[in-house]
């Protein structure tokens, strides 16, 4: 299983989870719990959530899912940049904690940059750290430069985790914010990393790659593909999000595909990696 490192020395697997829209529908509750107990039964620790999810729904849903199971969990959630001030931070942190049913996060996030001055954010986040409320904290939705801005302003503890748009859909970031990240010893999360499972599962060239592919639940799928693909990456953490059991199967079974030379040769022939800096998407 491959892993990543935070710069607080804890390793956790590469592959982890999202939980955006879970928890809106009565109908799927049952199964995006099953999902993510399974999950973390199988051993995937990250579990992502925010409070903007379905206004602390998707939390709530968390919060049920790892009962029993908290010891298991990196749980990772996200502040709003509205509610991103000193105070605010420990507030919206507070809220989230009694929502997940939790007294500590591992992983605290600003979901992207708002009109707080970043010096404020990063010291309610230190606050938090040595309130006990979360062991580690980290931003979303940042480009380099913006990066480079957050490297700039003092804290007590690092920034260890920059979560953003990354898959064979938005190449972007590999122009040079995930060298960036790598050097700095910042994981990059990707989020979305299957698409949000639209067009790019059907792409023609992840059909044909995963065509050479097996695992241990049979013929590999164009999603595990692009999964595998955006795993290939030391420093990347993928969070994909799989509201049934046969999917969190498949995401973790795509653990096992190690791409070749050639495949990513044929990936790169027709989805071109960026020759040039593009402005860091986002969802
Ligand atoms: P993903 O790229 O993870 O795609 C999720 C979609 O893919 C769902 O429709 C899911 O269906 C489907 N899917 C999952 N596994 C498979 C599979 N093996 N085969 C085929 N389809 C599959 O999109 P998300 O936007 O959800 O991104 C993942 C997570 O990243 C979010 O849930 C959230 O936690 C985080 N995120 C963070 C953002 C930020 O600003 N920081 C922005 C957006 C997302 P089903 O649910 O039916 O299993």
């Amino acid at each position: 299983m491959k892993t990543v490192t935070f710069p607080d020395g804890r390793v956790v697997p590469a592959l982890g989870m999202g939980t955006w829209n879970m928890g809106d529908s009565d109908s799927r509750r049952a199964d995006e719990i099953r999902s993510i107990r399974a999950g973390v039964e199988a051993g995937i620790r990250v579990v992502d959530t925010a409070e903007m999810y379905g206004s602390g729904r998707s939390e709530k849903l968390v919060g049920e899912a790892i009962r029993g199971l908290r010891d298991e969990v990196f749980l990772v959630s996200k502040v709003l940049p509205s509610n991103a001030s000193r105070k605010g931070v420990r507030r919206a942190c507070a809220a989230s904690l009694e929502r997940l049913g939790t007294d500590c996060l591992d992983l605290y996030l600003l979901h992207w940059e708002g009109s707080e001055p970043l010096e404020e954010t990063i010291a309610g986040f230190n606050d938090l750290v040595e309130a006990g409320m979360i062991r580690s904290w980290g931003v979303s939705n940042f480009d380099t430069d913006a990066m480079r801005e957050v490297k700039s302003v003092r804290s007590a503890t690092p920034c260890a985790a920059n979560q953003v748009l990354y898959s064979l859909d938005y190449r972007g970031p590999e122009f040079d914010l995930l060298e960036y990240d790598r050097k700095t010893g910042i994981v990059t999360m990707a989020y979305s990393p299957l698409g949000q499972g639209g067009d790019l599962l059907r792409a023609p060239v992840l059909r044909r790659v995963a065509q050479r592919h097996e695992t241990s639940l049979g013929p590999a799928s164009p999603a595990q593909i692009a999964l595998a693909w955006v795993l290939r990456d030391e420093n990347v953490l993928a969070i994909p999000k799989a509201g049934s059991l046969r999917h969190q199967h498949e995401n973790i079974a795509a653990q096992e595909i190690i791409l070749t030379r050639d495949d990513l040769a044929e990936i790169d022939e027709a989805i071109a990696p960026p020759r040039r800096k593009e402005p860091l998407a986002m969802i």
